[in-house]
């Protein structure tokens, strides 16, 4: 049986990926006498040069004296995605903290208990880190977990959407302090390239990137969040970002990856090497299963200027439901009918939508500001249309580098982290933006997405925080990128134009909301399911009940990765819920 994540137990875990070979496999469990001795994690921590260290959930202070300091510390940090990353203890969202109805989370956010109900607890936490300096503590922290059938976790940011990087009962290795970065002004792995490059550690974040590449005047390409871990997550999931239609997305940048495997070895993975198949695994394949990742070598671009177009509008309060759902449709139907017009720019785009807001943002390689009135006339006669029910404006900007557009994209990209949140989401083929019958389906399923997410009346429509959720949509695919077998990215992402997703939560007064947006938010990329047979999703940003998971998250690649992944892990150490 396919176990949601949130129903995990402590004793057993399931396996439910790249594991059609085993439905689910236990591992040994703090409670058991399997589990090793306090000696025993001593002798580990003697052999990693001392770096095993015992979780602490972030909240703890406050459990322990809501007054105090450390705990005036922890709530000035609570809701930050940077703060969070600081901490073993924490994730982005609290629910993957939590364990059946054991957590350490907090809930400053509705009026009531700050603390509890309950103790101070692991929930999904590890009960051990090592806080990973070299592949040599790695190597050591990995061959321990597997003498004692442990389970191991990887966590780089604990940004992770699906969980992935926290299990009940596992050793984490935690790569957050891997921080070095190198610019090669050519890198040669085969003979193939000989282009420049940067090499980064595991646990560089992307704002730690792209400064670095600013200050030896290149680009590197990542994604929009600047606390996501470019080295972990990102790109072995796909990454997309500002510069996917350009340069392609993440996968397409790697030239070499350094990574321990369950085996202990350290491996140097690039296109000649006898790993090759790994090579292709992990660019696409997922984060947390392949084996620890230590560096990443990324191509990078020279720098260029850049236009934003970005808008940020309200949506009247006096605006019927009618009024609003016509809006949006007509907005999405904009966004769409832009798309060629876009690619041809290399454009790559972001907005987000609900009855309260339209908002987001284009980056537009180039200098030519001239051109722009004209490519975004669509949108702004959308704004004049609309300016009865909509206030607001939009700003056109010439920036010098990719790195100026981060503090701009900052108000559409913000997604609120420190509570619990599940999503949903669905990449849409360019076959659908072939005809206005089309795009009209396809605004129509967008649209009955979001009333299926949050449906008129319904609990999460009461709570002003859940009921302004927007739908998201991403308009920047590898667009002019082929792939031609070289990655194990889901070839949906080679037909695809758009990405769109939904997201939904809870906090910790509001635990009884938990069953009932989780439902809600998995239903609503059903309308796109529908409209979209066969495609595909981004597994980084996807729903953790998704049915047909194989398929949407691997597509063909399934069976090939599987077999990769019992090459190198065939005791299935690393072990991540359909990742
Ligand atoms: C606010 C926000 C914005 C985002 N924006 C974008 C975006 O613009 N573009 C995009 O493509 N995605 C985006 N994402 C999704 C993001 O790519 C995923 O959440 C990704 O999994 C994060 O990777 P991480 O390493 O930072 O997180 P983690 O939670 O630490 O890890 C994620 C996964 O990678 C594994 N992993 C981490 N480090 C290693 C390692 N060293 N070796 C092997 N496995 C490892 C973990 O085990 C886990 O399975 C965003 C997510 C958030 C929360």
């Amino acid at each position: 049986m396919l176990l949601p994540v949130h129903y995990l137990t402590s004793y057993l875990t399931a396996v439910v990926l790249l594991g059609s070979v085993v439905t689910a496999k236990s591992y040994c469990q703090p409670t058991q006498p399997c589990w090793p001795s306090v000696k025993q994690w001593k002798a580990l921590n003697a052999s990693t040069n001392h770096r095993l260290i015992q979780v602490t959930p972030l909240a703890r202070p406050c459990y322990l004296n809501i007054t105090s300091d450390e705990c005036g510390l922890v709530q000035s940090i609570y809701y930050d995605a940077a703060g969070r990353t600081d901490s073993p203890g924490a994730s982005f969202w609290t629910n993957y903290e939590t364990c059946g109805n054991k957590d350490c989370v907090m809930d400053l956010l509705v009026p009531g208990l700050v603390v509890g109900p309950g103790s101070c607890e692991l929930g999904r936490l590890s009960p051990y880190a090592l806080v990973a300096s070299s592949p040599k503590d790695i190597s050591a922290a990995i061959l321990f977990a597997k003498r004692y059938n442990i389970k191991v976790v990887i966590k780089n940011t604990g940004h992770d959407l699906q969980g992935r990087s926290s299990a009940p009962g596992s050793l984490l290795i935690w790569t957050h302090e891997m921080k070095h970065k190198k610019y090669y002004p050519r890198f040669d792995a085969c003979g193939a390239y000989n282009q420049p490059a940067i090499a980064i550690g595991a646990g560089v974040q992307g704002l730690e990137a792209y400064t670095f590449a600013d200050s030896v005047g290149v680009t590197i390409p990542g994604g929009h969040c600047p606390t996501v871990g470019l080295a972990g997550g990102w790109f072995s999931g796909g990454g997309y970002g500002f510069m996917t239609p350009l340069y392609g997305l993440g996968v397409d940048n790697v030239l070499q990856v350094t990574l321990v495997t369950a085996d202990g070895v350290t491996r140097v993975l690039n296109s000649c090497s006898p790993d090759r198949e790994l090579f292709w695994a992990i660019r696409g394949g997922g984060g947390g299963t392949w084996g620890v990742v230590t560096e990443v070598v990324f191509k990078v671009y020279p720098q260029q200027a850049l236009i934003s177009f970005d808008f940020e509008y309200t949506v009247s309060a006096d605006a019927t439901s009618a009024n609003a759902t016509s809006l949006l449709k007509d907005f999405i139907t904009t966004l769409a009918a832009m798309q060629p017009r876009m690619m041809a720019l290399n454009g790559s785009a972001s907005a987000v939508l609900s009855n309260y807001q339209v908002a987001g943002g284009y980056v537009i390689p180039g200098k030519n500001l001239s051109a722009i009135p004209k490519a975004f006339s669509p949108l702004t006669s959308f704004f004049a249309r609309w300016n009865g029910l909509l206030t607001g404006n939009h700003t056109i900007t010439p920036l010098e580098k990719f790195i100026d557009i981060l503090p701009i994209a900052s108000k559409w990209d913000s997604e609120l982290s420190g509570v619990s949140a599940r999503m949903s989401s669905r990449l849409i083929p360019k076959s659908l933006f072939n005809s206005t019958n089309s795009i009209s389906k396809l605004a129509d399923a967008i649209l009955e997405g979001y009333a299926l997410n949050i449906p008129p009346g319904s609990p999460q429509s009461q709570v002003p925080l859940l009921a302004s959720l927007p739908i998201f949509i991403v308009m920047e695919g590898p667009y002019n990128h082929q792939d031609n077998s070289e990655t194990a990215i889901h070839s949906a992402w080679r037909d695809m134009y758009w990405f769109v997703y939904y997201q939904n939560g809870w906090t910790k007064n509001l635990a009884e909301l938990a069953p009932i947006v989780s439902s809600a938010v998995s239903v609503a990329a059903d309308p796109l399911r529908a409209l979209t047979p066969g495609f595909g999703t981004y597994f980084n940003e996807a729903d953790v009940d998704e049915k047909d998971w194989k398929s949407a998250f691997f597509g063909e690649n399934y069976d090939r990765l599987l077999k990769v992944k019992k090459k190198y892990d065939l005791y299935f150490i690393l072990m991540i819920l359909m990742g």
